[in-house]
This record gives structure tokens, C-alpha cells and sequence, in this order.
């Protein structure tokens, strides 16, 4: 050590050098196709992020070892306040994610504790699109949207909501879970066991079920019928669309009328200043967002009628979630939507 180190520091606290730079968090989306992980300061910038296919593990004990690992190598040489995880079917109260409908991960997983305990760390966890809906509020689309409504098309469909400044949790965080919620019946059958879950026509599996029904229904011609349909996903039908495949068209088309008739519900209720997509599917946004307008509007009652905004997340894929995650640990952001943590 040098022997100068004294007036060194001495020298620091003269000049008044800042002891430490801008806090780190470390923020993790779980998807049901990849896990995303990304080292986050307080104002919002990523400082390195990584992913891993969600899919690939038989239990979750496998899961949960490589989660740890990747964590790790986010731990090397930085100093982090803690960890924040944005997952589907999280109970924000116990720390556990629960039954979830589209991960490797069976019955109740504690990953909170589990977390907690292995890094020395504090862990927050909150529903992916709890996540999402606060990173867009703090950091996008939604800034200062007191009454903001954000939907992720991923694998499945998420849903956050903000009324009146203040993220709507429910009793254990699990609230909004609009992916659920039956539209048509009898329906196709859902991961979380329900039949006619939205989700299961808008999300970006929900349009592969689309797409596959209308060509199995008709004898359009279209590319899509090249494609081996263990092959199809919502990327390539996006694709096709833009190449002006008429059913690809189609097929989004009708995925925004679904989701926009759900909206209008939604606005009855809750009457929201903004709606934001985000998420995989959200990129064919340009397809989607015609009909989801149209439907939208055309459900509401007059007094509510041209009233919403419905935009695309300009955060990019799944950055909100990953943003809304790590906020917790900045106490700037804490103010309002601070967790209930149980001991
Ligand atoms: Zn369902």
C-alpha cells in the first residue's frame, strides 16, 4: 500500500471527490422465453446486461442454479445496493413466484428467500408487468401518467397498472392479471389451466394459435404456409405482414380487434390518461394498433370516448421491466410505490 495513501484521502475529502458514483442495482425480468439481467444505475442507464433461455431446465432447482451463476458474474467487481426481480405470478408479500404458467418452475418457488440468503443481498420480486408499468412510469412513456395502463405482449400477456400515482398491487401483489381473463368461449386452453384466457389469442404464442386456425379455416394462399409450424413464431408472421402476406395481416389484425375489445373494458373501469405496449409482440405494433384503436373506441361509452392514448413503449424489449425491478432499490424511486416486505 502506498505510504502517501493518507493524504491521498486526505486530499479527496479536501477537494470533495464524491465517495461513491451513482447506486447500481441489479435488475432481472424473467420471461417464459429468455431471463434477462442487466446492471442498472440510478438514473436509468444500463451499465451491462446479459441473457439465458428460460426454457431449457427440466425443474426449478436447474433454473434457479444457472440464475445464481449468471447473477454472479454481475457480482465480480461491482458494488451493488441489491437485487430487483420482475416475474410472472409473483406474490410480492411472501417472495415466492407461484405456479407460473409459462415457466420451468413447478408449485411455489421461495426465490426471494432463496436470493436473499445466497448473495447477502436485499432481494425485491414483483409481478413482470408490475415491473414493466414502473419502469415506463419512472423512466419511459408514462412519465408523470398518474393513470397509466401498461400491457406486455410477450409469451403470454401482462398487465401493470398506476392509478393516481400509486402502482395498483392488490392484496398480495398479484392484481391486473388481465392476460386471464376469458374472452372467448369456449376458447383455447391456457398454461394457467383456465380455458379463453386473453392471452392465449394476444400474446406472441397466442398469434402462432391464430395463425394456425385461419390457415387451417381457409385455402388463402399465403407464406405463412411455407413455414413448418413448429417453426411459426410471432417474428416471423410480423415479418410476412410487413412483406404484405395478406394473411399474416390478418392475422395481427384480428389480434388487435381482441385486444382491443379487452382495452374497452379495462378504460370503463379505470379510465386511464395513457395505455403503453411493450414487449415482443408490441414491435408489430403498426399492425396491431389500427384495430385495437378501433375497437377500442367503438366500446366505450360517449363520455369516455377519445379520451385515451394508446402508444408503444419506446424503452425497447423488456427494458421497462428490467428498469421498474432495479427501481426498488434506488430510494428516490421508492417514495410512492415502496413493497410491503413481510420478514
Ligand atoms: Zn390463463
Amino acid at each position: 500500500v502506498c505510504e502517501h495513501i493518507n493524504i491521498c484521502l486526505y486530499l479527496c475529502r479536501l477537494i470533495k471527490i464524491p465517495e461513491k458514483t451513482l447506486k447500481t442495482a441489479l435488475g432481472i425480468d424473467i420471461g417464459g422465453t429468455n431471463t434477462k439481467l442487466a446492471l442498472i444505475n440510478a438514473s436509468g442507464q444500463f451499465l451491462k446486461e446479459n441473457s439465458f433461455p428460460t426454457n431449457d431446465y427440466p425443474n426449478s432447482n436447474s433454473y434457479v442454479e444457472r440464475l445464481i451463476s449468471e447473477i454472479e458474474s454481475f457480482l465480480d467487481h461491482n458494488e451493488i445496493e441489491g437485487i430487483g426481480i420482475g416475474a410472472p405470478s409473483s406474490n410480492e408479500k411472501s417472495g415466492c413466484i407461484e405456479n407460473p404458467a409459462n415457466l420451468p418452475i413447478q408449485g411455489i418457488l421461495p426465490i426471494t428467500n432463496i436470493l436473499s440468503t445466497h448473495f447477502d443481498l436485499p432481494v425485491y420480486l414483483v409481478k413482470d408487468a408490475n415491473a414493466a408499468a414502473l419502469g415506463e412510469y419512472y423512466f419511459g412513456e408514462g412519465k408523470k401518467v398518474n393513470n397509466l395502463v401498461v400491457v406486455t405482449l410477450g409469451t403470454g400477456l401482462g398487465c401493470g397498472i398506476i392509478i393516481d400515482g400509486k402502482l395498483l398491487r392488490g392484496e398480495r401483489g398479484m392484481a391486473a392479471e388481465l392476460g386471464h381473463v376469458p374472452v372467448f368461449y369456449p376458447g383455447r386452453d391456457c398454461g394457467c389451466g383456465k380455458k379463453s384466457c386473453l392471452e392465449t389469442y394476444v400474446s406472441a404464442r397466442g398469434v402462432v394459435r391464430t395463425a394456425l386456425e385461419f390457415m387451417a379455416k381457409t385455402n388463402e394462399n399465403s407464406a405463412l404456409r411455407q413455414i413448418i409450424p413448429a417453426e411459426l413464431d410471432s417474428k416471423k408472421i410480423h415479418q410476412l405482414a410487413i412483406l404484405g402476406d395478406p394473411l399474416s395481416i390478418e392475422v395481427l389484425a384480428f389480434t388487435g380487434k381482441v385486444l382491443g375489445e379487452k382495452l374497452a373494458e379495462v378504460m370503463t373501469l379505470i379510465e386511464p390518461e395513457k395505455i403503453i405496449l411493450a414487449g415482443g409482440l408490441a414491435e408489430a405494433g403498426a399492425f396491431l394498433l389500427p384495430n385495437a384503436k378501433l375497437y377500442l373506441e367503438s366500446n366505450l361509452i360517449i363520455t369516455q370516448r377519445n379520451r385515451v392514448q394508446i402508444e408503444l413503449s419506446k424503452l425497447g424489449l423488456n427494458r421497462a421491466a428490467l428498469l421498474g425491478a432495479a427501481s426498488f432499490l434506488f430510494d428516490s424511486y421508492q417514495h410512492i410505490n415502496k413493497q410491503v416486505i413481510l420478514p
